[in-house]
């Protein structure tokens, strides 16, 4: 897997998001709430795409893509 920040992302489905911020918890680094109490996908700290896929594999609603993974 790459894990290279500039190559890899994320998006969170807000239809499906409910704010359960186990991803905040994963990858901290990476997600924040916005006002709504949804999650964002909001690089401001270190982060890895490791932790994108584990925030994404602990999403109970299953509402993260991670993008750019290769490998
Ligand atoms: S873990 Fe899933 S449902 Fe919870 S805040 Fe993150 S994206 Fe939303």
């Amino acid at each position: 897997m790459s894990d290279d920040p500039d190559q890899i992302s994320a998006v969170v489905d807000h239809d499906l998001c409910a704010g359960v911020a186990q991803c905040v918890r994963a990858a901290p680094g990476a997600f924040v709430l916005d006002p709504e109490g949804m999650s964002v996908f909001a690089p401001h700290g270190s982060w890895s795409g490791e932790e994108l896929e584990d925030a994404a594999d602990s999403c109970p609603m299953a509402a993260i893509e991670v993008r750019g993974v290769s490998g």
